[in-house]
């Protein structure tokens, strides 16, 4: 492995505090792909919009033609068919986009770590393309807290998102290196500063 530009993921379930660790990465010189941002971009594509339209009906766009969000979460994080079919339209077209950032992140001679922060890495099989996984760990109650006063989601919603996602422990088995996100930011960022060197350490070349 020596020698070559790690290919990095960062997960955890939600809440759990995997953006705010890739940013610390970022402030170190990572290059982050941040696939919520993607997948966001993707949904404001004219041919997906198209597609959504025309399966979910357009009680999941608002009167001015854009797409609701919240409605079309409720339809799909309650039912795992629809979820289902909403991530064979979107995650090929993320997963796009990443291939070419990280062809992008590889060819620049200033990155030294290209980082990918997804909540479904193990779920995809993603993992297969990487280098290592960070697992960002924190307690379920302490996540769904964060993310309550993030984004003012219902606890609900957020509990049914949860379920959707492989559970914290599978996750954190799973994980080359694991994050524990229970304490302040300045801990956070003391572990991203640490993980950041190992991984400089494992896979860059000495010589
Ligand atoms: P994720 O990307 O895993 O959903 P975020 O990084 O967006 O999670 O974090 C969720 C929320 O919790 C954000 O508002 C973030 O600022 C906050 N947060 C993350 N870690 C901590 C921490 N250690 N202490 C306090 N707030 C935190």
């Amino acid at each position: 492995m020596k020698g070559r530009k790690p290919l990095v993921g960062v997960t955890g379930i939600i809440g759990s505090g995997k953006s705010t660790f890739s940013r610390f990465l970022a402030e170190l010189g990572a290059a982050v792909f941040d696939a919520d941002q993607a997948a966001r971009e993707v949904t404001e594509e004219e041919e997906v919009l198209r597609r959504i339209r025309e399966h979910f009906g357009s009680g999941v766009f608002a009167p001015d033609g854009s797409l609701d969000r919240a409605a079309l979460a409720g339809r799909v994080f309650q039912d795992p068919g629809e979820l289902a079919w909403l991530n064979r339209l979107i995650h090929p077209r993320v997963r796009e986009k990443m291939w070419a950032f990280v062809e992008s992140a590889r060819r620049d001679p200033a990155v030294p770590v290209i980082v990918i922060d997804a909540p479904l890495v193990f779920e995809t099989d993603l993992h297969r393309y990487l280098d290592a996984v960070i697992v960002v760990a924190a307690d379920p109650e302490t996540c769904i807290q964060r993310t309550m006063k993030r984004s003012g989601i219902d606890r609900s919603r957020i509990v049914e998102r949860m379920k959707n996602q492989m559970p914290l422990d599978e996750k954190i088995r799973r994980a080359d290196f694991v994050v524990d996100n229970n304490g302040d930011l300045a801990h956070l960022k003391e572990q991203a500063a640490k993980i950041f060197r190992q991984i400089l350490e494992r896979f860059q070349s000495t010589s």
